[in-house]
């Protein structure tokens, strides 16, 4: 392909930005990423958004490579045969390749009054809706936490750490994504901060009030504030745009990342699923899968046939509360093992994950960013760092 090529990138999560990154240090490709906010959102620290502990929140001039075009608006549509993807604000964007990287979030869990009553920590304006219920509940209200996975593990223990008064339904075992070994600490951890711990069958929730959850078995707890924690979905981007999805609305793609419909499109992070490799919806995944999905287009670029993705993946690590964690230990293959650390340390391994997490992102904007201060790249005048609103043209590149 000769001249200059335009990569489209929808979603500036993880995944999107570590693609970006990787895709703007090559000379002769510019770089758009489509968002619907200005700034760049830490999910992995939502939680904590949740208890004012962190914002959760970095600009996305310090992540994102100065050479990148940040365009603040929401993907509608992908026009496969056209190569654009239109958006909400009414423009289009023109593109010789799309990285798909929406991300996950909320489900609706189809129990009785969950989508009416419950609160979700799953991204920025769920979890500021949560943070307000919050405030507005008695410091004493029952609060609970639906769901013992990750996320629901450490809600429970950064609100119980907190000072309130939580119900942690597992629906059946505690942590079941830890090796059962680890569990034992964490369950420990949670009984220190007073969480009420529900497993079993009959801990599933069948309906959600106003003021109460009840319970698989019968019982009903009164709860002033009840968060869903159970279950992500992808946005259904794809699937209205008639690309092949999977159950829970990923993207079908090939193990170089690549749509099984379109190869120009490449997908990266929990919107994507290779159906014979699957992995973890995670940060830890998607900071490897947006970097794979840049090489896997570079590739394509420079007329190579693209590589099978490789992952790596070292473990689960969970804060419980600001001052304890767990770091559940795995195979590169991400099969849990008995190893963990736990305690202060536990704590202490976590908040260098997700540091660790962020100066990733820094150092591939600064490695992005000095292509354009070298002069070789398409250096457009709208960059991340001016933060303001673009309206994309509907002309289409040259490819
Ligand atoms: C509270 C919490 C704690 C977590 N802790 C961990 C952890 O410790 N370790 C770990 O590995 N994982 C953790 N996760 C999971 C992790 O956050 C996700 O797996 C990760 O964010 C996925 O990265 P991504 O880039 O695919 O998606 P995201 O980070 O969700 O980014 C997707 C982006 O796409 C944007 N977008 C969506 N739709 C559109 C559209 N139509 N047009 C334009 N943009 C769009 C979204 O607004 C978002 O900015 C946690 C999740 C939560 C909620």
């Amino acid at each position: 392909m000769n001249g200059n090529v335009e990569v489209v990138v929808i979603g500036g999560g993880y995944g999107g930005v570590t693609a970006a990154n990787s895709l703007a240090r090559r000379d002769g490709v510019s770089v758009t990423v489509v968002n619907p906010r200005p700034e760049f959102v830490e999910r992995i620290r939502l939680h904590q958004r949740v208890t004012g502990s962190d914002d959760a929140i970095e600009g996305f001039g310090r992540v994102m490579g100065a050479n990148v075009r940040l365009v603040v608006d929401t993907a509608t549509r992908i026009d496969a045969a056209e190569r654009q993807v239109s958006l909400a604000g009414g423009g289009t964007v023109s593109y010789d390749y799309l990285v798909y990287a929406v991300g996950s979030g909320a489900t609706d869990p189809g129990v009785p009054g969950a989508a009416e009553f419950a609160y979700w920590v799953s991204d920025l304006e769920r979890a500021e809706r949560l943070r307000s219920a919050l405030d507005a509940a008695p410091a004493s209200a029952p609060v609970t936490v639906v769901g013992a996975g990750p996320t629901g593990l450490e809600t429970s223990a950064e609100l119980a750490e907190a000072g309130r008064e939580v119900t942690l339904v597992c629906g059946d075992v505690l942590g079941p994504s830890l090796h059962a070994r680890v569990r034992r600490p964490v369950a420990r951890r949670l009984a220190k901060l007073g969480v009420t711990v529900l497993e079993g069958p009959g801990a599933q929730v069948t309906e959600v009030t106003s003021d109460a959850v009840q319970l698989g078995d019968g019982r009903e707890l009164p709860s002033a504030v009840t968060i869903w924690t159970a279950g992500f979905r992808v946005p259904d981007l794809a699937a209205r745009s008639g690309l092949r999805t999977d159950a829970a609305g990923r993207l079908v793609t090939d193990t170089t990342l690549t749509c099984v419909d379109d190869e120009r499109i490449v997908a990266a992070g929990d919107a994507g699923v290779m159906p014979d490799h699957p992995f973890r919806m995670s940060c830890q995944a998607a900071v490897q899968l947006g970097p794979a999905a840049a090489a896997t287009i570079l590739r394509r670029i420079a007329g190579k046939t693209p590589a099978p993705v490789r992952m790596f993946f070292a473990g689960q690590c969970l804060s419980l509360g600001r001052n304890e964690g767990v770091t559940q230990f795995s195979y590169p293959n991400d099969k849990v093992n008995a190893l963990s650390i736990s305690g202060r340390t536990g704590a202490g391994v976590k908040e260098i994950a997700c540091r660790f997490t962020l100066n990733k992102l820094v150092s591939g904007a600064r490695k992005a960013s000095s292509r354009a201060s070298h002069g070789n790249s398409t250096d457009r005048p709208d960059s991340p760092q001016s933060e303001h609103r673009t309206t994309p043209s509907s002309t289409r590149p040259a490819a």
